[in-house]
Order: structure tokens, then sequence, then C-alpha cells
């Protein structure tokens, strides 16, 4: 959900955007993304045009060349895609592949040491069976082993902690419609100082998706095709209010809260939680005896409340909460409650 005032943005006319107004603009969400995630003074943000595929294949085709060997996690959809977009661009690659929702441990990682791999990427919350990755470990076995480390954090950025700096991590990927909470159709691309001096060193077999062209542009505020302006705008609006509430650690704290909250609370209903080490941003929730899907649908159609269903393997059992963006204690409140009504008339046994 969105703040009042985001919406209040998407309501308007889209302004004129070639001119020193906008620029300011994307400069300011240039300054406020490095501050988020703890960027280095030199690094550089890229606001794209498309949803958070875009700015994974942008990262993929920019940064990385035949010459990488890189290694990819794969626990679920978004660790597949990664896994494709390797092998559309060419990029040698090998998978880690895990059980749904298990996590990544040094066991698993110790095997891949000293094998020449140049190259790492992972989505830190597999938003698709919510496990969120140890971050720990991964940024020590790419520091010892000398990898460049890509981190799609596009779900987990303003609800886990992410200090771009502290770990090493040379890209990270976000987008407009998660805890950014603003309609999709933008991706946030944070480049440090050594994925700079690789894209400046490849060439990029693509028009619309070239980050050097992008990082030239980007310089005095500007992008090379016309962006998605009113969501730049409303981007830069829900960067500012974070600011203003306390900055990114309030923002985790306040979706840490609320996360907690749901899960202390459906202890006592015929769930179970099968992801150990789940993020902030999302709670994979099985049920007992009911279908995943009647129990999304009763609370979408019964009482608004909009919760997402699971696809794949799991989907007849699972499905999933979100705690980031507008939401507070009183929607976890309602949703706790319609769950009771739903107990009571028999629909979720
Ligand atoms: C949402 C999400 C994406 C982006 O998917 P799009 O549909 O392209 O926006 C990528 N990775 C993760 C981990 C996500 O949660």
């Amino acid at each position: 959900m969105s703040s009042e005032e985001v919406l209040k943005i998407g309501g308007e006319q889209t302004p004129y955007f070639r001119n020193d107004e906008f620029s300011q603009v994307m400069l300011e969400n240039e300054k406020l993304m490095k501050e988020f995630v703890y960027a280095s003074e030199d690094s550089r943000v890229i606001f794209v045009t498309g949803s958070g595929t875009a700015a994974m294949e942008t990262t993929v085709m920019n940064v990385f060349t035949s010459k990488d060997k890189v290694l990819v996690v794969n626990g679920g959809g978004f660790g597949q895609r990664f896994v494709d977009l390797c092998e559309l661009h060419d990029i040698p690659h090998d998978e880690i592949k895990l059980d749904f929702g298990q996590d990544i441990t040094s066991e698993i990682l110790d095997e891949y040491n000293n094998q020449g791999y140049t190259g790492f990427l992972v989505n830190i919350c597999e938003t698709s069976s919510c496990v969120h990755y140890d971050l720990d470990l991964i940024s020590d076995f790419c520091r010892k082993n000398n990898i460049f480390l890509v981190v799609d954090a596009i779900s987990s950025f303003l609800a886990d902690p992410l200090n771009m700096t502290e770990k090493g991590i040379d890209v990270i990927i976000t987008g407009s419609q998660k805890a950014l909470a603003c309609p999709p159709g933008i991706s946030v691309i944070v480049l440090g100082e050594k994925a700079l001096e690789r894209v400046n060193a490849n060439e990029c077999k693509c028009m619309y998706f070239d980050l050097k062209d992008m990082l030239k542009n980007g310089e005095r505020g500007q992008t090379p095709f016309t962006p998605a302006v009113s969501i730049l705008l409303q981007i830069n609006q829900r960067l500012k209010e974070i600011e203003n509430q306390g900055g990114v650690e309030a923002e985790i704290k306040r979706i840490t809260a609320l996360a907690n909250d749901f899960r202390d609370r459906i202890k006592d209903l015929p769930f179970e939680i099968h992801c150990k080490n789940m993020g902030n941003a999302v709670t994979g929730v099985y049920c007992v005896n009911s279908q995943a899907s009647e129990i999304v649908d009763a609370l979408k159609k019964e009482y608004g409340i909009w919760v997402n269903p699971s696809g794949g393997e799991v989907g007849e059992k699972m499905f999933r909460v979100g705690h980031i963006g507008n939401l507070t204690i009183e929607d976890n409140d309602k949703l706790i409650e319609a769950f009771q009504g739903l107990e009571k008339r028999g629909i979720l046994k």
C-alpha cells in the first residue's frame, strides 16, 4: 500500500522532465538510495524504466561477459530467473540448487571455494519461498574468493538490514513496487566502484539497457530515454518520507515489528510456517487442512483483504502475507480477525 502523498502524485499530470527541476529530483533520489543502502561515496544509482527483472537483466548484460564464471543461488522462481538470464546472455555459470525454503550453509558454499568463480548472483530474499539467505556467509565467501557480488534485494530493501559497504556488495538491485511501496515500473541498480569499472570495460549489445549510456546521462540527473516520470516523482516522495520518519533503520524496524507481530499471532490458528530464515518483507503461511486458494479468495471477497497466492508445487498449501509499505498493526488486527471469522464458519480448517 502506498502513502496518501504518493497516491496523490499518481493522480496528477505528468510534468515535462528534460529540465533542471526533474534533474534535481533524480539526483536527490540517487543520494537517498545511496544513503539507505550504505553505498560508498563513489557509487552510482541507476533508475531503469521496467519492472525488477529489467534491472536483473541490465545487470547481467552489463557487468558480466563470456569470460566470467558465475555462481547462482537457485532456491525458487527468482533464482531460476538469474539462471535463465545467464543462459540467454551466454554467461558461463553454475547453479547452487537449493530446496524450496532451504537456506545456504557454509558446508554448501565450501564446495565452491577456489574454483575460479568471478561472480555471484543471489536474490537475498527469495520471495517465492520467503527465505532470506545468510548474507554474512555469502559476503565472507565472496571476499575470501575475490568474487564480484550481485545482490537482488528487490523484496528485501527497507525490510531487512542491508549494508553495501560493510558486506562488500558490488551491485544491489531493487524495485519500485516492493517496500518502496510505489506502483511497478521502475527498478533500481546501485553500482559500487568495481561494478562501474566492469561496466566501463564491457560492451553492451543492447541500446535500451546500456548502463554506460544511463550512467553518462545520470551524471546530470537525466536518462537516455523517457523514464516513468510519475513513478520517479513518487519514489522521491517516498524516499523523503522515510528520511523524515527516522531513516532506513526506522523503516526496517517498523517492518520487522509488523512481521513479528503477525508471526506471533498466527500461532493459535491452523497454520504452519515451514521456512526457518524468513525475511521481514513477507511471511509464507502453510494451511494445515485448508486449500490456500480458498483462503485467499475468501479474504478478498468477504473482507476486502489481499494476500498473495503462491505458485508452483506449494500453491495449494501456501499463501504469502506481505508486511511492507503503508501497513500498521491495526491491519494485522483486521487480518487476524478475518482468519478467526473464517475459522468459526468452518472455511479455515
Ligand atoms: C519482485 C521480485 C523481482 C522482480 O520481479 P518483477 O515482476 O520483474 O518486478 C525480482 N526478484 C525478487 C527477489 C523479487 O521479489
